[in-house]
């Protein structure tokens, strides 16, 4: 996939996941593998409903360095998507999202039941602890994450949400949205 179609693909499933309300407000981020060692994240303080592609931020992978555009910034957690990006050559985009029913699980410390067909067929999926978004902690456990479970594809952050891990952007999209399917029904089962 050439860099022109990365960053369209990854505007379009970031509005997408506003949609499908995968996240709220200004909160989730998503990022994507560009040529050169770089990757391009959503902007600091920008709805995902409103990605557009003159404000994504081109970021280097191995050293984190980026270029403003006009005055955005990169999300605060571009950090990790870069550790990543860096540590996976398997993945191509990571999606950062708060879907309501899996987060629900999340903050409740609960893991997601896995209770249908299409469940039974998912990874586990690694918890990482609890910390403030943007923070070093948060950046740390995450690595710590990945380099104990090399092989995962979703990352389920504690109190606060997941962190999608695909080959492109639309393979993370489908695995957010599938873990929200899943927790959707889990929780609904609970009700019954
Ligand atoms: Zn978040």
């Amino acid at each position: 996939m050439t860099e022109g179609q990365n960053r369209k693909e990854l505007v379009r499933y970031a509005r997408k996941a506003y949609k499908r309300h995968l996240v709220g407000g200004t909160g989730g981020n998503f990022s994507a593998r560009i040529s050169g060692g770089r990757m391009v994240v959503t902007a600091s303080g920008i709805s995902l409903g409103d990605t557009a592609e003159d404000n994504l931020i081109t970021v280097r992978i191995d050293s984190y360095k980026w270029e403003p555009v006009k005055d955005y910034i990169p999300s605060k957690e571009y950090l990790y998507h870069a550790d990543i990006l860096r540590m996976r050559p398997d993945v191509g985009a990571v999606l950062h999202v708060h879907p309501p029913y899996t987060t629900t699980f999340a903050v409740k410390g609960r893991s997601i039941p896995m209770l249908t067909d299409a469940a039974f067929k998912q990874l586990p999926m690694p918890h990482v602890p609890y910390a403030p978004s943007g923070s070093k902690e948060l950046q740390e456990y995450i690595v710590q994450a990945i380099e104990e479970n090399p092989e995962c594809k979703v990352l389920f952050l504690e109190k606060h949400g997941i962190a999608a891990l695909g080959k492109d952007v639309r393979t993370a999209y489908d695995y957010a949205d599938l873990i929200e399917e899943l927790a959707r029904v889990a929780f609904l089962a609970e009700q019954l």
